[in-house]
């Protein structure tokens, strides 16, 4: 009988994930097929903004699918013990080319003395990356963000602090629910994506924010052998 239930649940939530997934996928469809009707119809000029409509709502409906894909699969991942500054040492010109491009600062501090975590890099890159880009998208072009690690008793921290536009108190506990999004470009499966990878890493994800003054990512990873939850 628990088998069944399981099964159910399992099934009820691929219905589910089906049928936000259509919707959400839907939603850029008509757009370009909105637009794409229109090019016909209209003059040399009007035409080249439409093709930007219609680049871009291709973009994003790729953004989804990928977003939900990492999301959906991948459940067993390999991991190895491996060192998460030299991991964020790997990501820095990455980040330091994104932030660049939109005249931001990144302030990278280490912890010393680290020890090793059990990770699956490509998850754990795919962590930072999503939360280094919700902290620039959030900054204008004077901001600074900042990424942590510490070594604290029991567990490992990275943080990742912006001081952009910050999140109301209201909406934090909608971040993590998939496809919430506050933005016209967004997929919403970003912050979805990385909670099921801390929670494949045996951590815990918490959220630190003020309106108009910025916001804190603090992730903490349970070191190996120890009972941190
Ligand atoms: P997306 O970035 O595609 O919108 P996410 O799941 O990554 O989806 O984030 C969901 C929402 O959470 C964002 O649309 C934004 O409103 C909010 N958010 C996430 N990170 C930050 C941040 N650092 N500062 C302000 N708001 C944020
Ligand atoms: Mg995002």
């Amino acid at each position: 009988l628990k088998d069944e239930v399981n099964r159910m649940d399992r099934l009820s939530l691929v219905g589910q994930m089906a049928a936000s997934i259509t919707h959400e996928i839907r939603n850029p469809m008509a757009v370009i097929r909105g637009f794409v009707q229109l090019l016909n119809e209209r003059s040399p000029d009007d035409q080249q903004s439409y093709f930007r409509i219609v680049i871009d709502e291709l973009d994003r409906a790729n953004a989804i699918i990928n977003d939900f894909l990492s999301l959906a699969q991948n459940r067993i991942v390999e991991k190895e013990a491996s060192n998460l500054n030299e991991l964020m040492n790997e990501l820095l010109p990455l980040l330091w080319a994104d932030a660049n491009l939109r005249g931001q600062i990144i302030d990278m501090r280490l912890g010393e003395e680290m020890d090793l975590l059990h990770m699956n890099s490509k998850e754990m890159k795919q962590l930072v990356l999503n939360l280094a880009r919700n902290g620039m998208e959030a900054m204008n072009d004077k901001g600074t963000l900042r990424l942590e690690t510490l070594n604290m008793a029991n567990t490992i921290q990275l943080r990742v602090t912006d001081n952009g536009v910050g999140i109301a108190p209201e909406k934090l506990e909608k971040l993590f629910e998939p496809f919430y999004t506050t933005k016209t470009n967004g997929t919403g499966l970003g912050l979805a994506l990385c909670l099921s990878i801390v929670e494949r890493h045996n951590g815990k994800i918490h959220v630190e924010s003020e309106p108009g003054r910025g916001t804190s990512f603090i992730v903490s990873f349970c070191k190996p052998g120890r009972n941190c939850w």
